[in-house]
């Protein structure tokens, strides 16, 4: 069996499960926003009974990031349906914008965008949060009402979207039934060349195949290249399996999942007992692809998806009006330090914004010092507008007041995940996905730049 296959028949408690076949399995964590939430808690009240109490209060988490740092009267109420949930049902994780469990969540616009308005409970990005908060295990089954909860199948677990009604089910009963997806495998051998990052191979994985190409597949990586890729890379890459239409992405189990997990659950006091999967030595794939990772190059997804894959260098020259660092893909520490290596020391020459995923990285921007400057003020400095509202920002547009929101049609270059028209604001703009190092070069000519021109 493969690694999906391992993990989703021992959450079926079956010996063996094959792909095609259907089974009932066990969730050990489900994970909601702000903006599925208040949907699924809906579907729940409607089908289980007003007065229902979820199947276990320990192994729900909530984590409003989406509309956050908005004016919109109804983004903030749903913040507020959240809250009124975790208490009456006592539900022991919910990371909430506020201080006051029994206040009420209203954004300040008279304060800005840059400045933070949230309280010490926040988390930020859920895909980004959950394994910084101790909920990412190895070998357990993670449903998320979210198309990127993949993201944490760099753990070692099998993590998948969900829609409301599903989440709804698995609120009441801790179950789902599940077609055992077919695996497709990439091998990545070699390593990566400096000014490649892992943006550029899950760019090049699915220029291979097609925004479709994996659709209701397991997506699992494996080989010796996975060794010298960080926890950070390993996210990146399982984030975008959605981008192909993958069920899940996955990753094999070592010595760095490890030192992730045991102290990211210790720090937090989450659960700290888990069993992680190895494949099988038989395993069946519908589709193997080799990656030599050193002979990557720096990656650009052009307008209008995520497969629409070419070398960076070979759109050089291509005009752009901005640029963005941010996301559940894009805005962790590692990428903003790629980041700044590049535009250290220069100015970018056109509107570029700069969006952490989550406060702890805010943080760490913060207090990492580069000679006599932090990171941030490296940023800053550079003419980066840096938020310290940590959340999911423009990657999906929100509302029109949303920090970096595309309320004209332009041309933008993202280290985010998505590019579908419309994603990140208005519909005859244009998103052009990148690794952070891609996009830092670009922010510094305001033309599609390959970044190891600056390295
Ligand atoms: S950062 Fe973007 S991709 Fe990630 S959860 Fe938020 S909206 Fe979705």
């Amino acid at each position: 069996m493969t690694l999906t296959e391992k993990i989703l028949a021992r959450a079926a408690g079956k010996a063996r499960v094959q792909a095609g076949e259907n089974v009932w399995v066990n969730a050990d964590v489900l994970m909601t926003h702000d903006v599925c939430g208040p949907g699924t808690i809906g579907v729940f009240k409607r089908e289980f009974g007003a007065n229902a109490k979820v199947w276990d209060r320990t192994r729900v988490v909530i984590i409003p990031d989406h509309y956050i740092f908005t004016a919109d009267s109804n983004s903030n109420r749903n913040v507020n349906v959240l809250r009124d949930f975790v208490r009456e049902q006592g539900i022991e994780y919910f990371y909430d914008v506020i201080e006051d469990p029994n206040g009420t969540w209203k954004f300040d616009p008279t304060r800005g965008q840059l400045a933070r308005q949230y309280g010490s409970h926040y988390a930020g990005v859920c895909h980004s949060a959950l394994p910084q908060k101790g909920h990412t295990r190895p070998g357990e089954v993670l449903f998320g009402t979210d198309s990127h909860t993949c993201t944490a199948g760099a753990f070692n677990e099998f993590a998948t979207g969900i829609g409301n009604t599903d989440a709804g089910f698995v609120l009441g009963t801790g179950k789902l039934l599940l077609k055992v997806p077919e695996t497709m495998h990439f091998r990545l051998e070699g390593r990566l060349q400096p000014g490649v990052m892992a943006k550029d191979i899950i760019l090049h994985i699915i220029g291979e195949i097609g925004f479709d190409g994996a659709t209701y597949r397991a997506m699992q990586f494996d080989g010796s290249g996975v060794a010298g890729l960080s926890m950070d890379d390993r996210m990146t890459i399982a984030n975008m399996a959605i981008e192909a239409g993958g069920k899940n992405g996955i990753f094999p189990f070592d010595a760095r999942t490890a030192e992730y997990v045991d102290h990211r659950t210790r720090l937090n006091g989450t659960r700290q007992h888990y069993a992680p999967v190895e494949a099988d030595a038989e395993q069946r794939f519908v589709y193997e692809l080799v990656v030599d990772l050193g002979r990557l190059e720096p990656t650009v997804a052009c307008h209008p998806d995520p497969g629409q894959r070419k070398p960076a260098k070979e759109l050089e020259g291509l005009k752009l009006d901005r640029a963005y660092i941010g996301s559940c893909t894009g805005g962790k520490t590692s990428d903003f330090v790629e980041f700044a290596r590049v535009v250290r020391g220069r100015q970018v020459a056109i509107d570029t914004f700069g969006v952490p995923a989550t406060p702890e990285i805010v943080h760490d921007l913060q207090t990492t010092r580069w000679g006599n400057q932090t990171i941030w003020e490296i940023l800053r400095a550079s003419g980066v507008q840096m938020t310290e509202n940590a959340g999911c920002a423009a990657c999906l547009g929100g509302p029109v007041d949303t920090f970096g929101r595309m309320n004209t049609p332009l041309k933008c270059i993202s280290a985010t995940n998505r590019n579908f028209p419309g994603r990140m604001g208005h519909k005859e703009s244009q998103v052009f996905l990148a690794s952070p190092a891609t996009v830092a070069a670009s922010a510094l000519t305001g033309k599609i730049t390959d970044p190891r021109a600056f390295l």
